[in-house]
Parts: structure tokens; sequence; C-alpha cells
């Protein structure tokens, strides 16, 4: 049985470019980049001509371009030189959306100094109720995501940027779900912009991090002079242009395929409620409730049919509480015990969706055989 994989928001599988480039640069270019031979100079400049690539993707200059081992890092690495850098007593705006990444390591570094910001209607965050926060001067620094990993949901982050700037308070705009799959060269707007490979097809364990234009404090490992001083450490240069090629090969997603699938579960299944449907949100991302039925069940069920979905980040087994972002955004926790995400692609075809609407009809005619138990423990993906 073929498994047909819709969890792109957790992780992407490698695109073949990326593992050409992956496989070349092992072999070839495993010399450590700072070596003094020619040889390793030869390394550096593949280094230097993939940042310059990434630079121009992104439209800011290479000197903004950090390279390091993904979003976690890269978002902690930020709240902890905006702790070590701000006033001791600087509150800072983060939206209650935002992946754990961010909540944690604000929440680590800034503890009932942070603000959490107002949502719209739609779940994103309100940019005029932030304008009013910032006008008071009560941030410091602010803090949004792109796009959302469990609903899809977009934030204004253009908006968000503009006024932060206006207020000269700086913004960092954690974008590991829209790059990948939106255009790119807006985010230069942002003063701190941050992204993992695995999303977009690229390897784990690499990522990118955008700096602001006056950078000069910035130090998220000590050690090596290597990124500019930034971030030490040997860079993993076949990751690294393994990533590079990844995000070269994009191509700008459409939603064919998640709105086909949304308009025949809507058939086959009519009580299926779509999260974000009024919202302005990722075309790869559905975060449905279901009617009845734990996550768990309907993810079993569906992987004995080949499709690997998930629940977000419903629930799990003790190790985490509900849905963060779901409960921000008013969802019932009975409901919360019944979501699942499906997230597509550069390898989901159209029929792909449309498989999946037929599987999940299946699925619930199977669960309807067996007893109810909604109530019972998610596992979390
Ligand atoms: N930020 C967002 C929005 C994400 O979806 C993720 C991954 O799930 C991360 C940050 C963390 O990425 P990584 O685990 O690659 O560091």
């Amino acid at each position: 049985m073929e498994t047909c994989y819709f969890d792109y928001n957790a992780t992407a599988p490698l695109r073949p470019e990326a593992k050409v480039a992956w496989l070349s640069a092992s072999e070839d270019l495993w010399l450590n980049p700072s070596s003094p031979y020619r040889a390793a100079a030869r390394v550096h400049a593949h280094l230097v001509e993939a940042r310059a690539r990434v630079a121009g993707l992104f439209a800011v200059a290479a000197e903004r371009v950090v390279f390091n081992s993904g979003a976690t890092e890269a978002n902690n690495a930020i709240f902890a030189h905006w702790a070590a850098t701000l006033p001791a007593d600087a509150c800072i705006g983060v939206s209650p959306t935002e992946h754990t990444s961010v909540l944690a390591a604000a929440q680590h570094f800034f503890g009932e100094r942070v603000t959490w910001l107002t949502l719209d209607g739609n779940g994103a965050v309100d940019v005029s109720a932030l304008q009013n926060v910032l006008s008071e001067r009560q941030l410091a620094a602010v803090s949004t995501m792109a796009a959302n990993n469990e609903t899809g949901i977009l934030n204004d982050w253009n908006a968000i940027a503009t006024v932060c700037r206006a207020q000269g308070v700086p913004y960092h705009c954690d974008a590991s779900q829209w790059i990948g799959k939106l255009p790119l060269d807006r985010l230069q707007t942002c003063d701190f912009v941050t992204g993992a490979a695995h999303k977009f097809g690229g390897p784990k364990g690499v990522g990118l991090c955008l700096l602001p234009a006056d950078n000069s404090g910035f130090m998220s490992l000590a050690g090596g002079s290597q990124e500019f001083g930034h971030r030490a450490g040997t860079e993993d240069v076949a990751g690294i242009l393994s990533m590079v090629a990844a995000l070269q090969a994009v191509e700008r997603s459409t939603a064919q395929g998640r709105d086909e699938f949304l308009v025949k579960l809507g058939q086959v299944l009519p009580a299926v409620e779509v999260i974000g449907s009024a919202a302005q949100r990722l075309c790869n991302t559905a975060l449905l409730i279901m009617p009845k039925f734990a996550s768990v069940r309907w993810i079993r069920a569906l992987e004995k049919r080949g499709f690997l979905v998930s629940a977000g980040s419903a629930c799990s087994t003790g190790k985490h509480g509900p849905s963060t972002v779901l409960a921000a955004m008013g969802v019932e926790a009975a409901a919360m015990q019944r979501v699942l995400r499906v997230s597509s692609g550069w390898a989901t075809s159209v029929a792909d969706w449309l498989a999946l609407a037929a599987a999940m009809a299946e699925c619930g005619s199977e669960l309807s055989a067996e007893a109810d138990d909604s109530n019972s423990t998610v596992i979390s993906i």
C-alpha cells in the first residue's frame, strides 16, 4: 500500500533537487570552509554563493542572512538577544497563537513581561489593537508568525512590520510555514525572520534567520567567527546547499486540491467544521473538527488506508495540554479532541486530496460501527 502523506506542516519530504545537492556536497564539499588551504576556500565560496542566493530570494543584503539549525534555535536566539539588549523592565508583545518555540522562549526570557496580542474574529493578530498598544509605548519588541502551523491562518505581517517600524519597535516574524509556500521578497520589511528548511523540502536540522540591517550586537552562539560572528560553529555546508536548492525549487502553491477536497468532504461528511474558513490562510492546510470520534481514531483509521494526517497540536497522551492556538481562538475543549489537520506539499496531487476525502468517508462509516469515545486521550503529532 502506498503512503499518501498529508502532514507537510510537520515536515516535508526532501525535494529531489535538495537530495542531489546534499549528496554531491557531502561527497565533494566536506572540508571545513574555514580551513586555510585553497581546497577549503572552494567550499567557502559555495557557502558565500548559497548566502547570496538566499539574500537574492529575500531581496536583502547577504550580511542579513544567518544559517543555523532551524526555527527553534533562531526563535530562541531572538528572545535571548532581546532579553540581553532591551531594558530590564521591557515588555514584549507576542501572539498567543505562536508555535511553542516562540511561546516557550518568550516566557523563558520575559516571564510576566509578555503581553499577549489581541486576535481578530478570524484568529489573526488584530493590527489596529496592536497599533494602539504600540502608540501607548507599552511594548519594546513584537513577535508574530507569518502563517500558523495548525490552522494555516495568515497574519498581516506586512502591516504589523509597518506599525512596529513607525514606533521604532523591532519585529520578529516566524515565517517557518510561509517560506516555501508564499512569496519571500516582502519579508525583508520584518527586522527578524526565521525559518526551517525541512518545512519546504530541505533537510532537517538546517534553517535560516534574517537579521535587521543594523545587527552588530546579535550573537546566538558564542565561539568562532562563522556567520559574521552571529552564530559560531562549523557550517553544515551540505545541509545549507541542500536547503538553498529546495528554496530555489519552490513553486507557488495553489489552493485547488485543498478546496476540491473541502467541497467533496462537505458532500460525504457534511457535519465536518473547517477552522478559519473565513480567514486568509495557507492554501495547503485544512484544520477540521470532525463531528464525532477522537482525533486518534481518525488518524489510525486513515493510516490503515495509507493516509498520514495529524491532530495538529490538539492534545497528547498527557505530555501537552490542549492546543494553545485553538484555545486562543475560543475553540471549545470538547471540539479540540476531534481535530484533524491535513496539509499538503510539493508531492501532493489533486487526486491525492480527493482520495483523502473518500478515505475519510470510509473511516467515518468504519468508526460509526464502533463505540464513540471522543473524550478519550488524543495523540498529538
Ligand atoms: N515555527 C513554526 C511556525 C513551526 O511550524 C515550527 C515547526 O513545527 C517551528 C517554528 C520549529 O521548527 P523546527 O522544529 O524545525 O525548529
